[in-house]
């Protein structure tokens, strides 16, 4: 008989917030019942500068931006949105699992377009126009020639998803919404992208069943599915004081999980997003509206709105209420997986970590570790992190404070296991603080940073206030 227990089953939804699953674990059963015997963690993600792409290109291939090409979405080769072919040859991990005859059934990956031909099969989204209509409203999945019969056991119909409400749509362009906040703040409400909220919703159980009926009828070894959804609903909703749109997303992932148990009983479950989300308006506590002005990047298309929001013009018309944020959810529970908080995680640890958890040896040219959270012989034994003791590195403010954003990110990718410390100006003390990078603030008094401070550190940095040196984002003082 046919097993249809996947190995694996990894669920994929950018842009979950660790903070919304970690402090309502009462109220997601089934998300709790693993974190108390699986490992989890909120951890490193690639953000400020970079993409969603980007991050998915690290955790498919364990490679790191600089390696796999692409930031800020774009490949940097090409000058254009990757597609699948950019990274077929870096090894992603549906490729090293059939190697090692592990077959994969993959749902809608984001950036796995025009599909690959695998052991198993993989499923891309497209949009979809019905008979009758001129043009499309529905989401259709397609996959490789050889595997185009099992399309017949997709059941319904999934529409495309909707969009926030735009300026235009309440008849207001910018600069009258702008210059009249007060009048007009209403509109962005605490339900201001409910549609999306419910689209979340319907789409989850949509994939759920039809994956369910498709593991029964072939059964595949690891089983993959990703959602941008809640991403696109956080950018829009993230205001929200309760959070409580963003918590039904996540009741959303819950149910799913508790199907999948009921239904095809995985031997490992993985939950995964990419990065999380921040509103404008919490990047900044407790610091006047003024110095909040000089603090954000985006000033010009920003209002500030009497709750202490920040609502930013989007691209599409409609109103951006908060950015990806630096932490990542990530829940990994099977029987050779210990129960723990995982330490020290960054997103090129996911790779081998995985294939760890299937006995696979990884790939060369890897970066990550292998995260301690086995009970089991390891197969990559020599993986395994192990944490140095911290090394102290201070940053001297030389740029205002969105661009000093960019250096503490830089410094920070570029070196693991160090505490950074920011000396700035005092009234940027709580934007900087607010880094989850920034371990320590010194204020900088009359524009004097003494030198026996400094000497306190194994290495002190500046950003590079130059925008066509995009090479060295920051310059190291050498202090010897
Ligand atoms: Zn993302």
């Amino acid at each position: 008989m046919t097993r249809i227990s996947p190995r694996v089953l990894f669920l994929g939804i950018d842009a979950m917030m660790p903070e919304v699953v970690f402090d309502n674990l009462h109220r997601f059963a089934n998300i709790r019942r693993l974190c108390a015997t699986g490992a989890s963690c909120s951890y490193d993600a690639y953000t400020y500068g970079y993409g969603s792409r980007d991050n998915w290109l690290s955790i498919y291939t364990g490679l790191t931006p600089k390696q796999h090409g692409c930031k800020n979405n774009i490949m940097t080769a090409t000058g254009k949105v990757p597609t699948s072919r950019d990274y077929a040859q870096s090894r992603p991990f549906w490729t090293v699992l059939n190697d090692f005859q592990t077959s994969v059934g993959m749902w809608r990956g984001i950036i796995t377009s025009p599909p690959a031909d695998v052991d198993g099969y993989m499923l891309c989204a497209e949009p979809k126009t019905l008979p009758g209509m001129n043009r499309p409203t529905h989401i259709s999945l397609n996959t490789t020639p050889a595997k185009r019969e099992i399309l017949t056991l997709i059941e319904g119909e999934l529409r495309r998803p909707p969009l926030p409400e735009t300026l235009a749509q309440f008849g207001l362009d910018w600069e009258t919404f702008k210059d009249n906040v007060q009048k007009y703040e209403y509109i962005i409400s605490d339900d201001f992208f409910e549609e999306g909220v419910t689209y979340f919703k319907q789409e989850t159980e949509y994939f759920t069943e039809n994956m369910i009926r498709m593991q029964k009828a072939h059964p595949q070894d690891v089983l993959f599915y990703y959602t941008s959804i809640m991403d696109l609903v956080q950018h829009f909703q993230v205001h929200e004081q309760s959070l409580e749109r963003i918590k039904r997303c996540v009741d959303a992932v819950d149910a799913a999980i508790g199907r999948f148990i009921d239904e095809i009983a995985p031997d490992n479950i993985i939950l995964l997003s990419d990065h999380g989300t921040e509103s404008f308006g919490s990047l900044f506590p407790g610091m006047p509206v003024e110095v909040q002005r000089e603090a954000f990047g985006m000033r010009d298309k920003a209002v500030w709105l009497s709750d202490g929001n920040i609502a930013v013009h989007a691209a599409n018309g409609s109103f951006l209420m908060g950015a990806h944020a630096l932490k990542g959810f990530c829940l990994i529970h099977g029987k050779s997986v210990r129960q723990t908080q995982i330490q020290h995680m960054r997103t090129v640890d996911f790779y081998p970590t995985f294939l760890e958890l299937l006995g696979i040896p990884v790939p060369e040219g890897r970066e990550g570790f292998v995260l301690d959270i086995f009970e089991k012989p390891l197969i990559n034994v020599s993986r395994l992190i192990h944490v140095p003791p911290f090394e102290e590195i201070a940053i001297i403010q030389t740029n205002e404070v969105a661009r000093e954003g960019d250096t503490i990110n830089a410094v920070f990718l570029e070196n693991r296991f160090a505490h950074i410390t920011v000396f700035g100006q005092e009234k940027y003390r709580n934007a900087f603080l607010k880094n989850g990078r920034v371990s320590r603030f010194e204020p900088v008094i009359d524009a004097v940073v003494p030198m026996e401070k400094l000497l306190a550190f194994d290495k002190v940095m500046v950003g590079n206030p130059n925008p066509f040196d995009a090479e060295h984002p920051y310059v190291e003082i050498d202090l010897k």
